[in-house]
This record gives structure tokens, sequence and C-alpha cells, in this order.
């Protein structure tokens, strides 16, 4: 490591790691390392590591690792992931909940129903954080996070706090316009007044959908590919005959063909080859170019 970036390092309050295995980190259990992986005290770190960081070292922002595939060869750079207590703080006032990005969705279940606060049901099924649910639009049973998004603080590369509004981010379907290297620190959601019972039941019944449906106790990152306008992925996936195939220790799963399933040996390289065959296969079967919805980041070994 260099001179100057020791230095820098030695000032950080937070934790530093080096050479951290990304596998560690994200729910397909794949990919390769961050050459430094950084998790700031508190946004006071954060702002100071943004303002006097080596510029020339990029910085990448990793929140549940639930929807992301990481190349074999890792992220070279900085890695931040948000996830100390002063990151998870939730307050509730008037019917607005502020959330810290690093919060998982599926712990605010026991907050709402204790305060009784509905809307925001369908974020418990979703893995992953508030911060990552945001950047991808997240939703699921006819709801999603702009919805329910009022604003958001989010940290610019220079360290400086913004508070973005709903409309600000531009959402669609699983995606939004994002500032580009900003930091996404807290929410604020709006909620509606509802009871415990009924909280409780509609989380329970959306978890046991998905039980039934998806693979979600395995090593996978959800839906592989966005729904084309209109129709189903996982329709297309089986049409075009992909529903039984393997590339190395990467395969469809049989529960939910839009799911890809790390089985326990495979590589990141093996599931993005899967996911490419897919593509090419469904373009020629049906003519329909399907998108990823994961996210592919870092490089090939
Ligand atoms: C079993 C299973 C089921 C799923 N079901 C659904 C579903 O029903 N609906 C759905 O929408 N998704 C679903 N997903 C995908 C995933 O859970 C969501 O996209 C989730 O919101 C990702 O959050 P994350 O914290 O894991 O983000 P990550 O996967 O870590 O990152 C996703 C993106 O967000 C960025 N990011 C993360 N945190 C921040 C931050 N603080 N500031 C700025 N950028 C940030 C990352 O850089 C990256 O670009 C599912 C995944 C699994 C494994």
């Amino acid at each position: 490591m260099r001179i100057d970036v020791e230095k820098f390092l030695a000032q950080l309050k937070g934790r530093v790691l080096y050479n951290e295995p990304l596998s560690k980190h994200t729910w397909f259990g794949t990919g390769g390392p961050a050459d430094v992986f950084f998790i700031p005290r508190d946004t006071q770190d954060l702002s100071f590591f943004l303002k006097n960081r080596p510029h020339d070292m990029p910085y990448y922002i990793l929140g549940g690792g639930s929807n992301l595939l990481v190349r074999d060869g890792g992220i070279r750079g900085f890695v931040i992931k948000l996830e100390t207590p002063s990151f998870k703080k939730l307050e509730y006032q008037d019917g607005f909940l502020k959330c810290g990005a690093g919060y998982l969705n599926v712990l605010l279940k026991k907050f709402l129903i204790e305060h009784e606060l509905g809307g925001l049901e369908f974020l418990c099924s979703i893995p992953g954080t508030i911060g990552g649910s945001i950047k991808s639009n997240a939703g699921c049973f006819s709801s999603c996070v702009s919805d329910v998004l009022i604003s958001a603080e989010l940290m610019d590369e220079h360290g400086c706090i913004k508070t973005f509004k709903n409309k600000d981010f531009e959402f669609s379907y699983r995606h939004c316009k994002w500032p580009k290297n900003h930091i996404i620190l807290s929410v604020l959601f709006q909620t509606r007044a509802s009871n415990a019972q009924t909280i409780q039941k509609l989380i329970d019944e959306q978890k046991a959908y998905r039980e039934q449906r998806q693979p979600i106790h395995e090593k996978t990152a959800g839906s592989t590919f966005k729904n084309p306008q209109g129709l189903n992925a996982w329709q297309l996936i089986k049409e075009a005959g992909c529903d039984n195939l393997q590339i190395g220790g990467a395969k469809v799963s049989e529960k939910h063909a839009n799911f890809l399933i790390n089985t326990g040996t495979a590589t990141s390289h093996d599931i993005e080859t899967l996911g490419l065959e897919i593509v090419e296969r469904v373009k020629d079967k049906t003519g329909i170019t399907l998108e990823f919805e994961i996210q592919i980041v870092g490089q090939k070994a």
C-alpha cells in the first residue's frame, strides 16, 4: 500500500480491512476482494474519508449485497459499507419514519408492529438494506420504494450532505436517476396508521408467498432479469428451454426460473456466463432481449 494511502487510512475512526473477500458480503457468496474495505464509524468519519481520500482511487458503496454479482477479480480501490449503529437508526414522528441507510429491511417488521405503522410491509420481505433498496427502487406485492419515499439525505463525493426529494430521483421500474458517486445516509418514509394484527398478517402472508415460490434460502440475488413490459422474465426463460440450465456451480432455480443459484461451488464467472447464455437463448427463441436486474460490478479474474 502506498505511504500516502496508509497515512490517510490511519486517520479514519472506522474499521479498515485489506483485501477483504467480497464473497463474505454478497448473497451469491461469490466475488473477489476489495483492495480496501472501509466501515465508517459515523457520518463525520465518512465525510472525512470522502474529502481527504486519494482521489485517484475509486470508491464503491455496498449495501447488503443481495442484488449484486461481484466479479471474481474483485473491486479496485475502496469499498464502503454502512454497518455501524450510527447508520442503522430508526426514528418515528407524526406519520414519518426516518431510517438509516444501513438498516436491514427485514428488521423493520418489529418496529412497524410495535408502532402500528402501515404502508411499509412490502419492504420487510426484501433482503438487503434501506440504502440499496432506494437505489434499485425495490418493490414487490404491487408496492415499491418510490410509493413511500418522501426524501433522502445523501452525501456527495466531497463529503457534503444534501437532501433529495422523491421527484429528484425520477424513479421508474427498478431504476432511478442516481446522482453520481453519492451515498445515501438516511431516508424519510411516509407511513399510515394501521394496527398490529393487520400488519403482522400481511407480512406473514407475503413471507409465506415467497417461501412457496422463490428460493429465498439459497445463495441467490433475487430476480436476475427485469420483467419486459407486460411479460414475465421467468416465462420467457422457460419458453427458451433454460429452466434446467447449469454452468459450473451456477444453475437456474427449479422453484423460480428467474432466480440463479450458486449451488456451492459457483464462481461469479459461472453465474455471469449462465445469465448471458439465458439472454442469448431467450433472444433466439422470442426475439426479446432480457435486461439484467442484478447489478454486475468489479473486474474479471
Ligand atoms: C431472495 C431474494 C429476493 C429478492 N426479492 C426482491 C424483490 O421482491 N423486489 C426487489 O426489488 N428486489 C428483490 N431482491 C433484490 C434485492 O434484495 C434488492 O434489490 C435490495 O433492495 C438490494 O439492497 P442491498 O442493500 O442488498 O443492495 P446491494 O445489493 O448491496 O447494492 C445494490 C445497489 O445499491 C447501491 N447501494 C447500496 N447501498 C447504498 C447506499 N447507502 N448509498 C448508495 N448506493 C447504495 C450499491 O452500490 C448497488 O449499486 C431480492 C434478492 C434476494 C436475494
